[in-house]
C-alpha cells in the first residue's frame, strides 16, 4: 500500500493505474476508522481496481466552537486499518496541502444545504462540498464512496456531482450499527460510559419509527411526537432535530408516502449525533 502526501504524487499512481485499465474507487474520510469506514472500503474494492482512501480532517467544515483541534487522528492505526483492508493507496495530505493558496473558490449547493444540519452548521456543508470536489479533481475517480449515516451530506454531493457534470458515480452504502444499534461514529469515543448507553435509545426511535410506519401510520407528526417521546428519554441528551423529509429535496413532509428520510440529530456531552433511516 503507498501513502501518498502530495497531490502530485496521488496523480502519478492513479495516472499508471488507469494507463492499465483499472476502475479507480475513491473513499474520501477523515480518518478515525472504524468498521463504517471499512464497509465502504470493502464496497470499494469489490467494485473497482484500484482503491484510494483519503484521510483528511478539513478545516473549512468545522465552524468556530466545534471539535476540529480535538478531532481524533490516529495516522498509524489507520494505516493499518487501510493495508489489512487491501487498500491501494492512502492519500494523507496536510491542510497546507489541501489549501495551498487562500480559497477563493467555494462550492455551495443551495436549499438542501440549509436543512438539517446546515441551520445549526452554517458553511459546514460549503466546506464539505469544496473539499470533495478537490479530491475528486485529485484523484479523478470512477466511482466515490459515501455512507448513509450522513445522509444529507450523500445527498449534496450527489447534487453537487449531477449539478456540475462531474464525471463520477456516487454511491451510498448502508450505516454500519454497534450491537444495540447506534450507529458505529468516531464522535462516539466523546461519549461516557452512561452516555454511551443513553445513546441506544436514538436507533430505538428509529426503530420505533419503522414499525408505526410498517403498522399504516403515515401521519408525520404522529411519529414525531412517538420518536421524541423515546429521545426525551436521553439522560443529559438535547434534541436538535427529529425530521421526517422527502429524501430527495429534505423538505419537510405532513405525510408518509413514496419515499422519506426520518432523521435525528441529538447532542449529547461533547458528542453531536446524528442518525436517520430511509422509510
Ligand atoms: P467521516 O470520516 O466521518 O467523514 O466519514 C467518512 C465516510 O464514512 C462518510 O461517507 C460517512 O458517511 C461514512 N460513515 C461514517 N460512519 C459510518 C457508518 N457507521 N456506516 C456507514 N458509513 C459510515
Amino acid at each position: 500500500m503507498e501513502v501518498a502526501g502530495t497531490i502530485e504524487a496521488v496523480r502519478t499512481s492513479v495516472k499508471a493505474a488507469r494507463r492499465n485499465g483499472k476502475r479507480i474507487g475513491l473513499v474520501p474520510t477523515m480518518g478515525a476508522l472504524h468498521v463504517g469506514h471499512v464497509s465502504l472500503i470493502e464496497r470499494a474494492i469489490e467494485q473497482c481496481d484500484f482503491v484510494v482512501v483519503s484521510i483528511f480532517v478539513n478545516p473549512t467544515q468545522f465552524g468556530p466552537g466545534e471539535d476540529f483541534a480535538k478531532y481524533p487522528r490516529p495516522v498509524e492505526a489507520d494505516l493499518e486499518i487501510c493495508a489489512n483492508a487491501g487498500v491501494d493507496l492512502v492519500f494523507n495530505p496536510s491542510p497546507e496541502v489541501m489549501y495551498a493558496t487562500e480559497s477563493l473558490t467555494w462550492i455551495r449547493v443551495e436549499r438542501l444545504t440549509e436543512l438539517l444540519c446546515g441551520v445549526s452548521r452554517p458553511g459546514h456543508f460549503r466546506g464539505v462540498t469544496t473539499v470533495c470536489a478537490k479530491l475528486f479533481n485529485i484523484v479523478l475517480p470512477d466511482v466515490a464512496y459515501f455512507g448513509q449515516k450522513d445522509a444529507q451530506q450523500a445527498i449534496v454531493i450527489k447534487r453537487m456531482a449531477a449539478d456540475l457534470n462531474m464525471p463520477l458515480e456516487i454511491v451510498v452504502c448502508p450505516t454500519v450499527r454497534e450491537p444495540d444499534g447506534l450507529a458505529v461514529s468516531s464522535r462516539n469515543k466523546y461519549l461516557s460510559e452512561q452516555q454511551r448507553k443513553e445513546a441506544a435509545k436514538i436507533y430505538k426511535s428509529l426503530r420505533k419509527c419503522k414499525e408505526m410506519s410498517k403498522a399504516g401510520v403515515t401521519d408525520a407528526k404522529e411519529i414525531i411526537a412517538a420518536m421524541r417521546e423515546i429521545l426525551e428519554q436521553i439522560a443529559g441528551g438535547e434534541i436538535e432535530y427529529v425530521s421526517v423529509v422527502d429524501s430527495e429535496t429534505l423538505e419537510k413532509v405532513d405525510e408518509i408516502k413514496g419515499k422519506v428520510l426520518v432523521a435525528v440529530a441529538i447532542k449529547l456531552g461533547l458528542a453531536r449525533l446524528i442518525d436517520n433511516i430511509p422509510v
